[in-house]
C-alpha cells in the first residue's frame, strides 16, 4: 500500500519510511493537486484535515483522518485501520526521499561516511534513489524503542 501524507504530517511520514512503508509527501499548490496526485499514484491520503478527507473520498480517493496529534498514536492507527504490517528493520526506506534502502557492504560506503563512523559501525544502508548512506546512528535506540512500543 502506498501512502501520501499531508505536508503537516512530515514527521509521521519520515518515521513510516524508516519502518519500511511507502510514504510520500509533496508540496502541492492546493488540496486539489494533493488529491489528484493520490488518485494518479493510487495512494491512500493521510491527513488531519476532516474536510480534505471528505473531498478526497468524493473523488474516489481512499483517505484516512488521523485522530491523534501524537506520532506514536498515529502510527498505531495507521497499522490498525489500514492493515499495514511494518517489517522493520528488514524493510526500511530513506527518511529523506522515500527510496528503498539496500544493505550494502562496508567497502561500498567507505568514501561516503566520516572515518569514525566507518570504524565504529558494521551495518550500512544505501538509498537506491538519492544515494545517501545510513548506519545505526545516535537516534537508532529511540527508533527501535518506538517501533517496539507500537508493535506490542
Ligand atoms: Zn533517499
Amino acid at each position: 500500500m502506498r501512502l501520501l501524507l499531508d505536508e503537516m504530517l512530515f514527521h509521521t511520514a519520515r518515521l513510516l519510511r524508516i519502518f519500511g512503508v511507502d510514504a510520500e509527501t509533496i508540496k502541492p499548490k492546493n488540496d486539489d493537486e494533493l488529491i489528484r496526485h493520490a488518485a494518479k499514484n493510487r495512494q491512500t491520503l493521510l491527513t488531519k484535515d476532516v474536510d480534505l478527507v471528505s473531498r478526497a473520498k468524493h473523488y474516489g480517493v481512499n483517505a484516512l483522518f488521523l485522530r491523534s496529534d501524537k506520532i506514536e498514536e498515529q502510527l498505531i492507527q495507521i497499522k490498525q485501520e489500514l492493515g499495514i504490517k511494518f517489517d522493520f528493520p528488514n524493510k526500511t526506506r530513506c527518511p529523506m526521499c522515500n527510496g528503498e534502502l539496500l544493505t550494502v557492504g562496508k567497502e561500498r560506503i567507505q568514501k561516503m561516511v566520516p572515518e569514525n563512523v566507518f570504524q565504529n559501525h558494521e551495518k550500512f544502508w544505501l538509498c537506491e534513489r538519492c544515494n545517501k548512506a545510513y548506519w545505526e546512528g545516535g537516534h537508532w535506540e529511540n527508533i527501535k524503542r518506538l517501533y517496539e512500543k507500537i508493535s506490542s
